[in-house]
């Protein structure tokens, strides 16, 4: 392979690796921004449930008030019922109590329907505590994983420029200006590899045959007609159509290379 096209594959493996540390870091800040947000959806369903509950306990206080009231109108009415002459006052005052019982009931039965409410929204108050704790959890756990991946990007970081600087310092200006340019304009691959097909691997379109012919010769920068990027022949007698399997595989190979 041209030597100075073997060290633009060079510095695209390493800058390749370099963008993998800086996609796994933001991946895990993600994570943890999503969590955050759940971890406050949480919060303010917990808070509505809570006024829920303090709204239904004043309810269920009335109640039990409204029952001790029934309870006493009743007490003093039989009390009455002793006191009582004529037929005419005990119907009327049998009614009544008949009356008040049936509104005790009434109430009675109201206060069971409010106590279950309780338990069941009791209940969800606590899952919601439950999964609040949970998504805690996973976020001081996340935390530890991106503050491990820091300080270990941290620590590869100036093997990787260093590397970079090595890599760059071989390649002429002008092809490490396109290489750069490309990178920016169209991302990675901005060296692609083409296919024994004669086919770009940036963009998949078929070279012009006299290209090819002329690429196969080795010993030319060229880049594709169509999509702009660097092109070159793979030394490697097996060919991957898979873009991505094929960089990563060369991303070990290549970089064992630069160490040498
Ligand atoms: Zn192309």
């Amino acid at each position: 392979m041209n030597e100075q096209i073997s060290f633009i594959v060079d510095i695209q493996n390493i800058d390749l690796e370099l963008l993998k540390f800086e996609e796994s870091l933001k991946k895990i800040n993600n994570e943890i921004d999503e969590l955050r947000n759940g971890i406050n959806l949480k919060k303010s369903e917990h808070e509505k449930l809570n006024e829920e509950l303090a709204e239904l306990n004043k309810k269920i206080s009335g109640t039990e008030v409204e029952i001790q009231t029934f309870d006493d109108k009743l007490n003093k009415m039989k009390d009455t019922q002793k006191l009582i002459k004529t037929n005419k006052e005990y119907n009327a005052l049998q009614k009544s109590i008949k009356d008040t019982e049936a509104l005790k009931k009434k109430a009675e039965g109201e206060l069971i329907m409010l106590a279950e409410n309780h338990t069941a929204l009791n209940d969800k108050i606590n899952l919601i505590q439950k999964e609040s704790e949970d998504l805690q959890l996973s976020l001081s756990s996340k935390d530890a994983e991106l503050k491990n991946k820091e300080k270990e990007f941290e620590l590869s970081k100036e093997d990787f420029l260093s590397r970079r600087e090595t890599a760059k310092s071989k390649i002429k200006k002008n092809y490490l200006d396109i290489y750069e340019t490309i990178k920016i304009r169209k991302g990675f691959p901005a060296i692609a590899p083409v296919l024994q097909s004669g086919a770009c691997t940036g963009c998949y379109r078929m070279l012009p045959p006299q290209q090819f012919n002329e690429l196969i010769s080795e010993n030319v920068f060229m880049q594709c007609p169509i999509c702009s990027r660097i092109l070159y022949i793979e030394n490697v007698s097996q060919e991957t159509g898979a873009e991505e399997s094929s960089s990563s595989q060369k991303t070990s190979k290549k970089t064992s290379k630069t160490r040498v």
